[in-house]
């Protein structure tokens, strides 16, 4: 439905484990400031091909773009830095404030010039007062603004899975990449958490791969799908034309 060239690219991307083909040729396209949901049972390498993105794992055939960029055989700091970040599965963050959290995220940014603005001692502060301010800012973004100074081991479990989708954020990427952002989340914190991704789109214009198992969620958000099985593409389309599709109800029903 858009013209414009893709902002991530993911060619025939193919990664074995011993014995186990997690991905097997892979391909699909992030169109830019649109939602693509990665959806499959358990198993079917979402996570692995997030590690491929993000530089945790190098695959065995295929490649990875952003732009015109190879992230293909890029360390993870880099491709970072050149805008793609990520939330993991499984981690939950307990430890520090809320704006502690999101100054480490904002930490990766100010590497290059530590040493010297450490030198500077008042450009260093200023420095660290527009990391700040942006903090909060990302803070209210991802509804969290109230929490600010609170140790993120108060907040219920939704906020805190919402300070790692916050903590990418501070990376000011130009993809979003979320492993599975509401697992465990009550119905009311899913449907925050999808508002506030739902505006990332629309008022950052960041790109956004969603794994995610909630196919409320995945239909709501999701401006095309891929669905993968045992490692292999078996459909792509749009969340409608997803859902009717009969292998992925094979796949998802055993049938
Ligand atoms: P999903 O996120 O879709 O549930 P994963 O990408 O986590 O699936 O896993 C895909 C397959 O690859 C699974 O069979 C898993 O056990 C296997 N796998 C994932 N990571 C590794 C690894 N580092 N070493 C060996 N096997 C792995
Ligand atoms: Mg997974």
């Amino acid at each position: 439905s858009t013209t414009a060239p893709p902002e991530l690219t993911v060619r025939d991307v193919t990664v074995r484990f011993a014995g186990l083909t997690a991905l097997d040729g892979v391909s699909f396209t992030v169109a830019p400031g649109s939602v693509h949901a990665l959806i499959g049972p358990n198993g079917a390498g979402k996570s692995t091909c997030f590690n491929v993105l993000s530089g945790l794992c190098r695959p065995d055939a295929g490649a990875v773009t952003l732009g015109g960029t190879e992230l293909t055989r890029l360390a993870p700091h880099r491709i970072a830095a050149l805008g793609v970040a990520r939330t993991f599965q499984n981690i939950v963050t307990t430890q520090g404030t809320v704006a502690d959290n999101l100054m480490l995220g904002r930490h990766a940014l100010t590497r290059a010039g530590f040493t010297a603005s450490a030198l500077r001692l008042p450009g260093a502060r200023r420095e660290q007062r527009e990391h700040l301010a942006r903090a909060r800012e990302i803070a209210e973004l991802t509804g969290l603004g109230n929490h600010f100074d609170a140790p993120v081991g108060l907040l219920s479990y939704g906020d805190r899975k919402r300070v790692e989708l916050a903590r990418a954020l501070c990376l000011e990427p130009r993809v979003l990449l979320l492993d599975e952002p509401v697992a465990g989340m009550n119905a009311a914190e899913r449907a925050r958490t999808a508002e506030v991704v739902a505006q990332l789109r629309a008022e950052l214009g960041l790109s956004v791969v969603l794994v995610e198992h909630d196919m409320g969620l995945v239909m709501r958000l999701a401006d095309e799908v891929t669905v993968l099985d045992f490692g292999r593409p078996i459909a792509h389309g749009t969340p409608d034309e997803v859902r009717r599709d009969p292998e992925v109800l094979r796949a998802y029903l055993g049938a």
